[in-house]
């Protein structure tokens, strides 16, 4: 990741540890209705990984979350400006 990508002023408080990350998805599967298949779960992970705007590896610069979380969800969208990329590639 290059530096300019860094907030160094935020820097302590969005970087969470695997575990609370491993937490957070595990709390996801609580409700299956509300998530979405491991098909487009794995399609937006890949999408996000691509993404210039994934801060630290996990975190979405535009919406603040851990996308491995808020991939999770039916109800959630990429909030791209200009359009979703998730649904540019149909989820
Ligand atoms: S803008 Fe969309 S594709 Fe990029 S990291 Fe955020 S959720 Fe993922």
């Amino acid at each position: 990741m290059s530096e300019k990508n860094i907030c160094k002023s935020c820097l302590d408080s969005v970087i969470l540890t695997e575990d609370v990350i491993q937490e957070l998805i595990m709390e996801t599967e609580e409700d299956l209705s509300k998530i979405v298949s491991v098909d487009v779960y794995e399609a937006r992970l890949k999408i996000c990984g691509g993404c210039p705007s994934l801060l630290y590896g996990t975190t979405c610069s535009y919406s603040g979350s851990i996308v491995r979380y808020r991939a999770k969800f039916k109800s959630k969208s990429c909030p791209y400006p200009g359009g979703s990329k998730w649904l540019e590639f149909g989820c």
